[in-house]
């Protein structure tokens, strides 16, 4: 078991890229961190040189009490799995996930009961005779997981793990991941650019753009305090609604006024915003946020937008809405199944407005 701790780290490559700049971040001991962003953030490059893949070119990497810039990576105490499962594919199953022990010498006996153990957990005890051209994806997938565990290190290193699985594999592989960190009891650092993945499965996720950590905190917690409009827009899905407006004052109230239509922001927000009044700003409001004035749980809320109905995607547990509100065309709303509108029909709706974020035009920092 063991804590990760990257400090003031920067990774410029041979050809000047820069592809990891000043990050900081600790993976506590028994800890799920999620690294997440758009492909090319540097999400690979932070967990390379934390696995001793790849040199660091400035700052400090300490794995449990000890700085490990010069150590190499079979003594780091680690066991990385790839999106390519990179499985021996003329050994079997059983061979492929000995391999690492039989190099580091284990007695016979030792690699026998890991590699049955780590199979039982991992429910492939049936297929330790097979080689990996006679298994699906989801078994070749288990497997690389089987060579880490066996490892028993003290950190676990995921990189895209099961971007190469189909859609409903990867949902029933996240469940099985997020079991197995509770079993293993051990330390996880998991890199992927799925923002569902990192938020079902980690215990605190770490969003990068451009090779900057953007911010650091619990999926929740980002969720709803996103720090910034990058951060707030790449977490959720549908994503965030981003409205164009400005700040007015009305009757000694503050309200967002957008593109031909207008709310009174909620008291929590109105300290934060007075520096902003007649200056623009972005609003933010996610689609579950919005209401069906008619049917749901604000219909009480006196704000009530005219909106007109563009696109319905009925999901069967939910229904995903885009309405024109004012002059802002394609406004994701996330309805509850209640009565799916109809294509240009009129409706009303109603922001929780206790639940926007507002951002600066020009830093696209959180006003807070
Ligand atoms: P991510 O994992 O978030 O997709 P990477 O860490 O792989 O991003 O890459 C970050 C940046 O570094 C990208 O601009 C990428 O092109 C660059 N990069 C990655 N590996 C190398 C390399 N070996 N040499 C030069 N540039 C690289």
């Amino acid at each position: 078991m063991a804590t990760v701790e990257v400090k003031n780290v920067d990774k410029v490559y041979d050809n000047k890229v820069k592809a990891v700049s000043n990050a900081s971040f600790v993976a506590k001991d028994k800890e799920f961190v999620i690294l997440v962003g758009p492909s090319g953030c540097g999400k690979s490059t932070t967990l390379r040189m934390i696995a001793g893949l790849e040199e660091i070119t400035k700052g400090e990497i300490k794995i449990g009490d000890k700085i490990v810039n010069n150590v190499s990576p079979k003594d780091r105490d680690i066991a990385m799995v790839f999106q390519n499962y990179a499985l021996y594919p003329h050994m079997s199953v059983y061979e492929n996930m000995a391999f690492a022990l039989k190099l580091r010498k284990y007695k016979k006996e030792e690699i026998d009961k890991r590699v049955k153990e780590a199979a039982a957990l991992l429910g492939i005890g049936e297929l330790l005779d097979r080689k990996p051209k006679q298994l699906s994806g989801g078994q070749r997938q288990r497997v690389a997981l089987g060579r880490a565990i066996v490892r028993q290190p003290k950190v676990f290193l995921f990189d895209e793990p099961l971007s190469n699985l189909d859609a409903k594999l990867r949902v029933q592989m996240r469940a099985e991941i997020i079991k197995l960190h509770k079993q293993l009891d051990t330390t996880i650092i998991y890199v992927t650019h799925d923002q569902t993945e990192a938020m079902t499965m980690a215990n605190k996720i770490v969003v990068m753009k451009d090779g900057i950590i953007q911010q650091i905190d619990s999926p929740l917690k980002i969720y709803d305090n996103p720090n910034n409009l990058f951060v707030a827009g790449f977490l959720g899905s549908p994503a965030i609604n981003q409205f164009q407006g400005k700040i007015i004052k009305k009757d000694d109230k503050l309200h967002f006024a957008g593109e031909g239509f207008d709310v009174a922001v909620a008291q929590k927000s109105e300290k934060a915003l007075q520096e902003y009044v007649d200056k623009p700003v972005i609003m933010g409001i996610r689609p579950e946020d919005i209401y069906d004035s008619q049917y749901d749980s604000m219909a009480s809320e006196p704000q009530k937008l005219h909106a007109i109905c563009e696109v319905v995607e009925p999901l069967g547990n939910e229904f995903i809405v885009f309405v024109k509100i004012g002059d802002v065309n394609s406004v994701t709303a996330r309805f509850d199944p209640k009565r799916l509108p109809q294509i240009d029909e009129k409706l009303d709706v109603t922001f929780d407005m206790s639940r926007t974020h507002y951002f600066d035009t020009e830093t696209e920092l959180a006003i807070r």
